[in-house]
């Protein structure tokens, strides 16, 4: 029994909110705070619980956090905002003795850029303060590397390769919308590519590696090879893989768009003056695209996301592993009111809060997910809406 707050009340806020209502039992007293009120009313609202209530908060302030936990005393924060705002929320939990987890790492706003030393760097202050703070606990990052220690725990005495693979093969009928908030994915995407290779990183252009993979249920797709945050967490966890990527896939009509919104300046982060006013393109190309939270109603198809893994088994004879989730835009949609790419996300937070509180996750410290035991939250995440899947030494696609 214990008290969260869930800060941002977006797509992934609203489906935190859903599944963490769903479990009385662990989630006791469920605070949503976010930057506009209202947002947190209606979630609260279209849920109908009694143990939930909402508040405000700017999370870029230290000091109104603080203000925030001293007035609930939560006993763990859910971050669910945007990755601004995770140092910011961090601090603010060391000054509270509060338990943090998130779903994407720090981002700084005026710099593209995303990696772990920024909230790693938190590790001894967490430690001394007997403090858990799990890091990337949504789909990818998140489930992808509880799949990777799952691999490892139970089948693999080496993994050698390891590629995400990352499909959304759903249509919500726009000419152009991104399935999270839009600033912060197409900061992602057009990013230089990276991936691992002998102990190095590869530098790639901005989706210039691409092959055609299959998913499951879904048939073949053309899928982009992009760097993605778990993979730095991931080859330092298991230093045997030799080879570690990530693929994502996208239609020709969104790629298209991306370029055009690219070559026009619409994708700049810095500001420019208009009109007398300071404005970032990017941020205001979010105010006129498509809200994500408001893709849901008309989405059909399914995500697939999922680790194909090659390397030695138990008895050191090859093995191919592949482990996977699909999930139906239409029944997220039905439950939370969300579609599948928040879905995906927030059901997962919401399990590792759950591991947390029931002390199957909890070591001081600053974490990322395939630090923890696997089984738990992945006997948890299959019942809770996002059942997964197994091939053994199946064709992994990936034969050069
Ligand atoms: P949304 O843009 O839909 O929601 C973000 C929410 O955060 C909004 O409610 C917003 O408030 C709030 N917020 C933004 N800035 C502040 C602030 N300064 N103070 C308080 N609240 C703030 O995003 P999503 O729900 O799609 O994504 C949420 C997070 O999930 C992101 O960090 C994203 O990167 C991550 N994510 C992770 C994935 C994974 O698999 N690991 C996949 C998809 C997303 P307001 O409405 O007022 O703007």
């Amino acid at each position: 029994m214990a008290k969260v707050i869930i800060i941002g009340a977006g797509g992934v806020g609203t489906v935190v909110a859903h599944k963490c209502a769903q479990h009385p039992e662990v989630f006791s007293e469920i605070v949503i705070a976010s930057r506009t009120r209202s947002k947190c009313d209606a979630v609260a609202k279209a849920i109908g619980a009694s143990n939930i209530t909402t508040d405000s908060v700017d999370a870029d302030s230290v000091e109104q956090l603080v203000e925030l936990f001293r007035r609930h005393k939560p006993e763990l924060v859910i971050n669910v905002a945007l990755p601004y705002q995770d140092l910011t929320i961090m601090d603010a939990c060391l000054e509270c003795g509060v338990n943090y987890l998130d779903t994407a790492n720090y981002e700084p706003k005026d710099v593209a850029h995303f990696e772990y030393s920024w909230q790693w760097a938190y590790r001894e202050r967490f430690e001394k303060a007997g403090l858990t703070a799990i890091l990337g606990c949504g789909f990818d990052p998140g489930v992808s590397g509880v799949f990777t220690a799952y691999a490892a725990k139970h089948y693999f005495s080496a993994m050698e390769t390891l590629d995400i693979v990352d499909c959304n093969a759903g249509d919500h009928g726009k000419a152009f919308a991104t399935n999270f908030n839009p600033e912060i994915n197409i900061r992602e995407i057009t990013q230089n590519g990276r991936y691992w290779q002998e102990g190095d990183w590869v530098v790639t252009k901005p989706l210039e590696f691409h092959r055609t993979l299959n998913y499951p249920n879904i048939g073949p797709r053309e899928s982009y090879l992009l760097y993605h945050e778990e993979l730095e967490s991931l080859v330092q966890n298991f230093p045997t893989i030799k080879r570690a990527r990530f693929w994502m896939t996208f239609g020709q009509e969104y790629l298209t768009h991306l370029r055009v919104i690219q070559n026009i300046g619409m994708a700049r982060i810095d500001e420019v003056e208009y009109n007398g006013t300071k404005i970032v393109p990017l941020q205001f190309l979010k105010a006129v695209l498509p809200n994500p939270q408001d893709l849901g109603e008309n989405y059909h198809g399914e995500t697939s996301i999922g680790c194909r893994i090659s390397g030695k088994d138990k008895e050191g004879k090859e093995l191919t592993y592949y482990i996977y989730n699909n999930c139906s835009h239409e029944a997220a949609y039905r439950e939370t009111g969300m579609q599948a790419v928040s879905y995906t996300t927030g059901v997962p937070a919401m399990v590792g809060a759950m591991m947390f509180l029931t002390g199957k996750w909890r070591k001081a410290g600053v974490h990322n997910v395939e630090e923890f035991d696997p089984d738990p939250f992945l006997a948890e995440l299959a019942v809770n809406g996002l059942p997964w899947h197994e091939v053994l030494n199946g064709d992994l696609e990936f034969g050069d």
